[in-house]
């Protein structure tokens, strides 16, 4: 496995086998890496020649007042769990490599940037979309490869390729959930064991909402209360938001039909630990 901090040396790395006509997977991380992250993996070796992961936390994509300082890290966990799996490339920029001067050009998705996770953190998808076109100028991958727990940054990269005519296939995979349910996350690290125990109503939250939709209620309002509702019975709990959208273009919804696809999606503070969960439900299921 090579471990490559330079952007240009991966990139020739990346265009030699290009050349020889193997075929590129990329799988985008921020590092802490966990089951989720290694499903991805896994699923980029089965699919192609060279399996590229990249491990940067990016921080265009955090907020002045967010976590990047306390951000978990742990690098050589990461290049061990990465050996183990076969990784070809393991891409370690650092920020003065990947923005060696104040950059001036950014990828932007309105629309669906500026709900959900966007709405309390303004810019991020600006800082998600920039670094992931960058990553892929770099890598120039043929498939590269998103995890289902951040979903709306799925629906962001897949409108700005679909947007850009960039060559590269998105490919997403199902949510890694410890065996309480609690969606994995590298934030998880950060959670007391109190706090931990609480974390795990958030997908039963998800789960009532799925419920109340898939027992006839069609008021997204409604949905939505059932899942806060759930999350009201444990103490300090901090909601950010509780949505019931469109789960295509995140929009929402006056009334849910019997063939809609829905996204119940939640942000929520716990400990001063912001964590995000979704389930994706067909309505007619
Ligand atoms: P992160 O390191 O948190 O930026 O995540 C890197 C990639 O792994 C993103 O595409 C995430 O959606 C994905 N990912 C993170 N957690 C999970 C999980 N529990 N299950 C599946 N994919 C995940």
């Amino acid at each position: 496995m090579d471990t490559l901090a330079s952007p240009s040396e991966t990139q020739k790395t990346c265009l030699s086998a290009k050349q020889s006509s193997r075929t590129i997977g990329l799988v985008p991380t921020m590092g802490y890496l966990h089951e989720g992250h290694l499903a991805l993996v896994r699923r980029a070796r089965a699919e192609n020649d060279l399996v590229v992961v990249s491990i940067f936390v990016n921080p265009t994509q955090f907020g002045p007042a967010e976590d990047l300082e306390r951000y978990p890290r742990d690098l050589v966990r990461d290049l061990a769990l990465l050996t183990e799996e076969n990784v070809d490339v393991v891409f370690t920029p650092d920020v003065s490599g990947m923005y060696p001067e104040q950059p001036a050009t950014f990828v932007e998705v309105p629309g669906v940037s500026e709900v959900l996770c966007g709405a309390s953190r303004p810019g991020h998808f600006r800082g998600v979309a920039s670094v992931v076109t960058k990553l892929f100028n770099i890598v120039q991958p043929d498939r590269s490869y998103f995890g289902q727990k951040d979903y709306q940054q799925t629906i962001v990269i897949r409108k700005m390729v679909r947007d850009l005519n960039i060559p590269v296939q998105i490919i997403i995979c199902p949510t890694v959930r410890e065996s309480d349910g609690l969606a994995m996350s590298s934030r998880n690290s950060l959670l007391g064991p109190h706090d931990r125990v609480k974390a795990s109503q958030l997908i039963l939250a998800l789960k009532k909402g799925e419920a109340a939709l898939l027992n006839g209620e069609r008021d997204p309002l409604r949905v939505a209360g059932a899942i806060r509702g759930l999350l009201a019975e444990t103490r300090e709990i901090f909601v950010d938001y509780i949505e019931v959208v469109d789960a295509e273009d995140l929009k929402k919804k006056s009334g849910i039909s019997d063939k809609d696809r829905v996204l119940l999606a939640l942000a929520v503070r716990i400990g001063g630990v912001r964590l995000i969960d979704n389930l994706v439900v067909n309505v007619s299921s």
